[in-house]
């Protein structure tokens, strides 16, 4: 029994938050410090940025093939932001369950509210809200990067208010503090480490076979 894995990769871990809170820099940690994650790609109708690579940060699609996969159901979530697309495919999940990891997927509050009411079965979600230390930070993070325009840029720190108000809908929130990521990262992995060691229906029929137990009574 020391030698079976008892552990199947079967998460659907959400991680959200305004953006500029450091969602991505944090994920990217996550997955090099631990090869049973797979970073779930989201499909985008917003342009690339210039360091995006297409098929590695997004997939960067047409409006109207965008909308072919919603038509198509090919979504597991969907939501509009800032006046672009994004959404999680669905086949992202199964890619990540058939790769034997768990899924992390890193995207906004209006798509983590469609999963929350899903039942992912035999997959199961856990939701994390990464905050930011204050407003001002946030502002200034969004500016600093300057990735978007002074418009775009009040647009975000506008949704960012109201997604901070439907943090109740998370199950653990984790403060990104300036300059220190891996403390973040720390408090992520210690969340995901415990949700491995959850007792399911899983570990139950993993175990009993190994203890010669029929499972049919
Ligand atoms: P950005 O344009 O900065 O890459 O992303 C804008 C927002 O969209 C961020 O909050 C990001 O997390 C979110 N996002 C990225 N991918 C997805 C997705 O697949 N679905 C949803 N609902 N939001 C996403």
């Amino acid at each position: 029994m020391a030698n079976t894995p008892l552990y199947k990769p079967n998460l659907v871990i959400v991680i959200s938050g305004p953006s500029g809170s450091g969602k991505s820099t944090v994920i990217d940690a996550l997955c090099k410090s631990d090869e049973t994650l797979r970073f779930s790609i989201s499909a985008t109708t917003r342009k690339p940025r210039r360091s995006e690579v297409d098929g590695v940060d997004y997939h960067f699609l047409p409006k109207a093939e965008f909308e072919k996969h919603i038509q198509q159901g090919s979504f597991l979530e969907w939501a509009e932001y800032g006046g672009n697309f994004y959404g999680t495919l669905k086949s992202e999940i199964v890619a990540a369950r058939e790769a034997e990891k768990d899924a992390i997927l890193e995207i906004e509050v209006k798509g983590t509210l469609q999963i929350r009411t899903q039942d992912l079965s035999p997959a199961r979600s856990l939701f994390i809200f990464i905050i930011p230390p204050s407003f001002a930070i946030l502002e200034k993070r969004l500016r600093r990067r300057k990735t978007e325009s002074e418009t775009e840029v009040k647009k975000r720190l506008a949704i960012a208010k109201s997604e901070i108000l439907e943090i109740e809908h998370f199950d653990y929130w984790i403060s990104n503090p300036e300059n220190a990521p891996q403390k973040a990262v720390q408090q992520i992995q210690a969340i995901i480490a415990a949700e491995r060691s959850r007792i399911d229906t899983q570990l139950i029929e993993t175990i009993n076979p190994l203890l010669g137990v029929d499972q049919s009574d």
